[in-house]
Formats: structure tokens, C-alpha cells, sequence
């Protein structure tokens, strides 16, 4: 292997991206209950059900999947790295920051100064997650993740310049979460203009606003575009997100389309009573692809290429 080729931070140490496989773009493996948060918040965290169903993925051919808690908010980069040990999945954990709600009220990040935020992202990326400084063994960023509020001025401004910052520090991609594509054409601009280079950005949820000019747009700029409404009846799919793929790859833009699954809620998880579960990837939306039309070439972009050439860092 070429050791200058780029490579993908997993929480169990890198990996080339031709071995990240099939992957999913955006979900979380594990959230911690997190004290001071309103009980609504999501909480994953039976690691006998999560394990099985990560080794369900991987027998079923799922490659790697993109983790999006990231600290103070529900990660657990100790228990991510037993649940791909266990499992045999590659999972890419991340820094940055989720929404203000998932965080108690005094949380220490929404104060900090831009330079200590972006400090503390970079260490988590090159050195440490901090739940993993003391060990057993030290687990690694591999992304920075990033959540838009409503508007962008209820939004921490000051943390977005830190993630970029943080990104141009270390090459990271940033995955920015949207309200359903709220306000994108403005975040966009705001994390250009703090000088992020549009190839090391993915704009997340961005099916909930299926504007085929828009998203054109944006794959044309160079940002990937991740999709996960496949498993939320309240945005259509059958009506919006499969004719948007379809007409995204027919023009010629498959190289900007990542896909999702986005089970935050144990209800979408087989091992804990509910579906389609992580295999749903493999069992339900493929095949999907395939039935729209896509040839194999742009199924592997949409579903593992694409995202594993951005998260892989020099
Ligand atoms: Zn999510």
C-alpha cells in the first residue's frame, strides 16, 4: 500500500477508504443518557442489542458506519471502540457539536472562545476523544460534526468558525446538520466564508428540502449532500427522495450523494423490538437503488465511495 495515500480515522485506529466498503453516512451506535437534558432526548445505550445488530450489519455486508454524537451530548468513544471490536464494523466517531438541546444548560463549549473550541476539536482529532484520554486505549476523531439551529442567528456562530478552523487545521470533512435544509444556501456561505474548502463539506438531512436546482447547485460546487429520510413516511419518501436520487444521478451528479439511515431512536432498530434496523441499508434501500435504474458503479458512490473519499485525511 502507498503510504502516502489518504486514510479514514476509525475509533479502532485508520483505515485505507477502499476498506470502508459499504457505509452509512450518518447514524449513531450509541448515545449515553445525558444528565440535565429534557427526557425527550434520544438515548441509546443497550450495548447486548446494539453489538448483535452491528454484527447483523457487517454479516449482511455493511462495511463501516459514520457515527454523529459527538461529545457532552451522548458519545462514548470507549464504548464505540468495544462495539466495533465486538462487531468488526468500522466506526468513525467525531467531535464538534449537536444542537443546543442535547446539551445541559451550563455546557461549557457554547462559552468557550473560538481558539479554545477549534484546540479542543483538534485534539479530539488528532490525539484523543476526551472521554478516551484516560484510556483503556485512546480513540480518535475522524470527522467534525456541526448543527445548524432554525436560523443561522440562533446559531453558535463562533463554533462554526472553530470547526472550520479545526478542519483546515487537520483536513477533516465537517458534517453540518440542517433543520430539514433550513437556511442552507446562507450555511453554506457562512462555512465558505470562514475559508472551508467545499470538498471537505457534507450538508446532512438535506432530503427534507428535495429542490433538485438546489441540491445541483451544491454537488456542482463540490459539497456531498448526505439523504436519510428513507425510513420517515412523514417526508414521503416514495414522492420526494427516490425521484430526487434518481433525477441526481441521471444528470450526472452521483459523485455528491452520500445515504443514511439516521437511527437515533431505538424504534428503528431490529435487536430492540423496532426496524427496519442497520441492515436496512443492505436489504431495503440497495435494492432500491436497483430499482430505479442505478448500475452497480453508482450504487458503490452512493453508498460508501463517496463519503470514505471525504472522511480519508492525508
Ligand atoms: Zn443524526
Amino acid at each position: 500500500m502507498n503510504v502516502n495515500r489518504p486514510l479514514i480515522t476509525t475509533v479502532s485506529g485508520t483505515i485505507d477508504p477502499d476498506e470502508a466498503g459499504i457505509v452509512d453516512a450518518h447514524n449513531h451506535v450509541w448515545i449515553d443518557k445525558v444528565p440535565g437534558v429534557r427526557a425527550s432526548s434520544p438515548v441509546l445505550n443497550n450495548f447486548t442489542s446494539i453489538s448483535a445488530e452491528l454484527s447483523d450489519y457487517k454479516i449482511a455486508g455493511g462495511g463501516s458506519i459514520v457515527d454523529c454524537q459527538p461529545g457532552g451530548c451522548g458519545r462514548n468513544g470507549n464504548v464505540l471502540r468495544r462495539l466495533a471490536d465486538s462487531s468488526g464494523v468500522n466506526l468513525i466517531a467525531c467531535t464538534g457539536y449537536h444542537l443546543r438541546k442535547y446539551y445541559p444548560e451550563d455546557f461549557w463549549l457554547f462559552k468557550s472562545s473560538v481558539e479554545a473550541a477549534s484546540q479542543f476539536f483538534i485534539r479530539e482529532l488528532n490525539e484523543n476523544l476526551l472521554e478516551t484520554k484516560e484510556g483503556p486505549v485512546q480513540v480518535r476523531a475522524g470527522f467534525i460534526k456541526i448543527a445548524f439551529e432554525e436560523s443561522l442567528e440562533q446559531s453558535p456562530v463562533h463554533l462554526v468558525e472553530a470547526a472550520v478552523a479545526a478542519s483546515l487545521a487537520t483536513e477533516a470533512a465537517i458534517q453540518a446538520h440542517t433543520e430539514r435544509g433550513l437556511n442552507v444556501e446562507k450555511i453554506t456561505q457562512c462555512l465558505l466564508g470562514f475559508g472551508l474548502h467545499p470538498s471537505r463539506l457534507i450538508i446532512s438531512h438535506i432530503d427534507k428540502r428535495p429542490d433538485l436546482g438546489l441540491h445541483s447547485n451544491l454537488v456542482q460546487a463540490g459539497i456531498l449532500l448526505e439523504y436519510d429520510t428513507f425510513y420517515r413516511p412523514k417526508y414521503q419518501p416514495d414522492k420526494n427522495l427516490w425521484p430526487l436520487i434518481r433525477s441526481m444521478v441521471e444528470a450526472g451528479l452521483e459523485e455528491g450523494i452520500t445515504l443514511a439511515t439516521d437511527m437515533a431512536e431505538p424504534q428503528f432498530w431490529m435487536r430492540m423490538g423496532g426496524g427496519p434496523g442497520l441492515t436496512g441499508l443492505i436489504h431495503q434501500i440497495i435494492p432500491g437503488l436497483e430499482k430505479i435504474g442505478l448500475d452497480e458503479k453508482s450504487i458503490q458512490k452512493l453508498t460508501g465511495k463517496n463519503i470514505a473519499q471525504r472522511l480519508a485525511l492525508n
